[in-house]
């Protein structure tokens, strides 16, 4: 997934969504009003088919009432075709009115009897329809090519078809018998004339131009599309009008003459590119305003996105700072938009509470690690105490039974190896139980151990003192350089404590057996016998004193 900062998810989402309503806007408005132009266009276009049509047919209707007016006639009902007056009045006829090219009557046979300019007089016009359709009433027919004229008129020159509207009307004796036709024959120019007149007004729509449809659908004028086909469901439509092959064209039928055959329809029809040309042009300033519009909403939504994005992008920064361990991370406490003041609170308090518990966490274990180093501390000291307590005697301090046992046997064993010669002291107090009877147990305690620091002081550090039982002690005399010096350690130990000045019991004396290591002892308890029974003979000789 693609991580990008806020401010480009702000820009982007905003920038997108007005690019996309301004957009949409643009085409719908472009939309309707292309449609409203269209729909404008076809009205105006139907207005000046309706005018043209409406103009068309008064002509049209005009001229059929004038060969009806003139074959009522009072000279017509005389019933001579043949009169000359017949042949004046359609001359006068046709020479005011430029649009007949042709006017003539027929006898009920179908024969040409008299007509302007001689033309085709005497032949016969029997199968012509506007003949047939005259003998019984009023006639005004479809343009159709001359077939019998072309040859005789001029302008058949210059390639144009002729074409003719025929007019024609009964004409009746006085007894109400139909004698024969009157007919006429107007120029399709004319007709053409005043439907290119009405496109041509001064203000027309631009571009447009008039067509005249038969009732199939087929192009009979201008004459350069004449025999085009247009489509035929579209002649009568509920607007009036239709879009089709690019053009905006308006249809409507020329009201006939009463009785009379027309059936031809006005086109005025506009090119689609110039009927919209508004529009388009509308379409475009819409596009233009829209992409300015657009550049705005960017720029603002770029500025808006930045500035609530800012504070977020800090409140990022000052969390990493605090998950990182870094120092300074400042969360920001107001903001204009709430969640993000909030937020900013929230870490805050958040942060705080966290080195809170984290100091906390700090201190508990600094206690904690102090603790297990005290109780370290205080194992190591019982464990000193527990091994002084395994070796030593705890009332006077010097080494206890055990260990003598001990240290005797390693020297038994030393002795029996090497040969080096060692000597054991036995001393007992002498009349101790008197001492304790007379001062009690507690200061016979203190005259122990003052027994004991005297001992270890007159002999060598490298001497073994121990407490071998109640009011007895043994020394240990590791090295035995003359016979007799066990026994100079011995007199020096009980010249010290006879001349001792103890506080309360003021003077006590002690007997020492001395025993020396002999290679014929079987085990150390050969040499502690032998002590014992010194021991006994100085207490038999009388006390205080070295046996
Ligand atoms: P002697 O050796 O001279 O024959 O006479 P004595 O009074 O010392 O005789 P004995 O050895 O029979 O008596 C030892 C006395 O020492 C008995 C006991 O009350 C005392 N004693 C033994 N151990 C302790 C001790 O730890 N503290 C005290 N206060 N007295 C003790
Ligand atoms: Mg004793
Ligand atoms: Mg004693």
């Amino acid at each position: 997934m693609i991580k990008a900062s806020l401010r480009s998810h702000l820009t982007l989402w905003f920038a997108g969504l007005s690019l996309l309503i301004l957009l949409s806007v643009g085409f719908y408005v472009g939309h309707i009003a292309t449609e409203q132009m269209k729909q404008a266009s076809g009205n105006t276009l139907l207005s000046t088919a309706r005018s043209t049509a409406a103009l068309l047919a008064v002509q049209l209707r005009e001229r059929q009432l004038e060969v009806s007016l003139l074959s009522k006639a009072p000279l017509f009902r005389r019933g001579d075709l043949d009169a000359p007056d017949i042949l004046a009045l359609m001359e006068l006829r046709t020479q005011s009115r430029a649009e007949y090219a042709w006017m003539g009557v027929v006898d009920a046979e179908g024969r040409v009897r008299q007509a302007v300019n001689g033309l085709l007089v005497n032949q016969s016009v029997q199968q012509r329809p506007w003949f047939q359709a005259g003998l019984r009433g009023e006639y005004t027919g479809d343009p159709h090519e001359a077939v019998l004229l072309a040859k005789l008129l001029p302008g058949a020159a210059n390639g144009e078809p002729l074409r003719f509207i025929d007019f024609a009307a009964p004409i009746r004796n006085a007894s109400g018998e139909t004698i024969g036709v009157l007919g006429a024959h107007a120029h399709w120019r004319w007709v053409t004339q005043i439907v290119a007149s009405a496109v041509t007004q001064k203000d027309a729509l631009p571009d447009i131009e008039a067509l005249i449809v038969d009732f199939d659908g087929k192009v009979l004028y201008p004459e350069a599309l004449a025999g085009e086909q247009m489509p035929k469901d579209k002649l009568v439509t509920p607007t009036g009008w239709f879009t089709d092959n690019g053009y905006v064209t308006a249809s409507v039928a020329v009201p006939s003459p009463s009785n009379a055959r027309v059936s031809w329809y006005i086109m005025v029809r506009q090119p689609l590119d110039v009927a919209l040309q508004p529009a388009r042009s509308l379409l475009y300033k819409l596009m233009v305003l829209g992409l300015l519009a657009a550049i705005i909403f960017i720029v603002a939504a770029y500025y808006l996105a930045s500035s609530l994005s800012r504070p977020i992008e800090r409140l990022a920064k000052s969390a990493k700072q605090v998950q990182d361990h870094q120092p300074g991370a400042v969360f920001p406490q107001e903001h204009p938009v709430l969640e993000i003041a909030q937020l900013g609170q929230s870490l805050t308090g958040m942060t705080h509470s966290l080195l809170a518990k984290e100091r906390e966490l700090q201190e508990t274990n600094a206690s904690l690690e102090a603790t297990v180093a005290q109780r370290t501390a205080d194992l190591t000291q019982a464990n000193a105490d527990l091994l002084k307590l395994a070796t030593h005697d705890a009332l006077t301090g010097v080494f206890n039974r055990r260990r003598f046992d001990e240290k005797l046997a390693e020297n038994s064993l030393l002795f029996q190896r090497t040969g080096r010669t060692f000597a054991l002291l036995l001393i007992d107090a002498d009349y101790f139980k008197r001492v304790n009877d007379t001062y009690g147990h507690a200061v016979g305690d203190d005259v122990l151990c003052q027994l004991a620091a005297l001992i270890e002081n007159t002999t060598r550090a490298t001497d073994f003192v121990a407490r071998y039982g109640g009011e007895e002690f043994a020394v240990l005399l590791p090295e035995v350089e003359e016979p007799d010096s066990p026994d100079v350690v011995a007199e020096k130990i009980r010249a010290a404590v006879a001349a001792a000045k103890f506080p309360t019991v003021s003077q006590v004396t002690v007997s020492i057996g001395v025993g020396v290591a002999e290679p014929s002892d079987r085990d150390s308890l050969a040499l502690l016998k032998r002590a014992d029974m010194r021991l006994y003979e100085a207490k038999g000789a009388g006390r205080n004193r070295v046996a």
